[in-house]
């Protein structure tokens, strides 16, 4: 018998991916952690059923999460990552070799089997410049004040636990956290499937930051294919210091930079309408 994993999107569409091994489950105290492997696509982590990242596509969410606003920002040194158990965000933000770097993931169990089962993303964990925090990341954000540069929010979809990571009141954590200069970046679901959403994030996130901007990039495997994210900040604009990176990258560069914050009519309507 073949066995196939679905993820619905919406009551009639969704992505049916095979299972070629599955490797590991696990009941955690906070939700159900999966990986299996598919052919094509190597190893995939889904939590609740929904797909974090897959082998072959990760490179493009976890480059274009942490780059854009690394980049801008001219002498970024402390970073918080909230979420973002599996390591990639880190792995990303190491390759800015003066930064350190504080992750809190609510789920020790991610990392865990993260660590087993993905070692090119959480090989980063381990990494001197990283301190890991087990617990929830809107409580350890609000004990900061003015310490960080650049906060980045690689958060699940806010369902249970993680929809505090879409409220005000996290914003305002993070806006205290952050230091006079600092920026903000948050994994802000799919323009096509998720408008209100994005649409609640500019609210809230445009009474506390001067400059909300959000940019885009494909990610196949995501709902709908097409991914946003939003770029938060104090001071600097998302294209000033955009400049060539002098490490590897497998998606990012600086026209994709400046590119991914052109948005087409139907994401600009997003922000327009009432
Ligand atoms: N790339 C992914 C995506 O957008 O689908 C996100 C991956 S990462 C594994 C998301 C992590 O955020 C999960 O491991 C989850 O446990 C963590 N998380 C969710 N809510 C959290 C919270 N309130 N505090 C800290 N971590 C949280």
């Amino acid at each position: 018998m073949e066995n196939w994993f679905t993820e619905l999107h919406t009551k009639d569409t969704g992505i049916s991916i095979k299972v070629a091994k599955p490797i590991y489950t696990k009941f955690s105290k906070y939700q159900r952690i999966d990986i299996f492997q598919n052919k094509t696509l190597g190893r995939i982590l889904t939590l609740d059923g929904l797909i974090q990242l897959t082998e072959s596509d990760e490179f493009i969410y976890h480059e274009m999460l942490v780059h854009p606003s690394l980049v801008v920002h001219p002498t970024c040194e402390e970073v918080l990552v909230v979420g973002g158990g599996d390591g990639g965000t880190a792995r990303e933000a190491l390759k800015h070799n003066q930064c350190r770097i504080d992750l809190v993931e609510i789920d020790e169990a991610v990392i865990k089997a993260c660590i087993k089962f993905f070692p090119t993303l959480s090989l980063s964990l381990s990494d001197e410049r990283v301190k890991l925090f087990t617990e929830d990341g809107t409580k350890f954000t609000k004990k900061k004040k003015s310490k960080y540069d650049v906060i980045i929010v690689d958060s699940t979809d806010p369902i249970g636990f993680a929809k505090e990571l879409f409220r005000a009141q996290f914003y305002k954590s993070c806006y205290s956290a952050l230091k006079e200069n600092g920026i903000l970046v948050a994994q802000s679901e799919s323009p096509i499937l998720h408008r209100g959403i994005m649409k609640g994030m500019y609210k809230n996130l445009s009474a506390i930051f001067p400059t909300v901007q959000f940019y885009l990039v494909p990610i196949p495997t995501y709902p709908s294919g097409l991914w946003s994210f939003v770029f938060c900040s104090k001071k600097y604009q998302p294209l000033e210091f955009a400049r060539e990176v002098n490490f590897t990258t497998k998606y990012y560069n600086l026209e994709i930079h400046k590119a991914s914050f052109a948005l087409p009519n139907f994401v600009k309507d997003i922000f327009n309408s009432d």
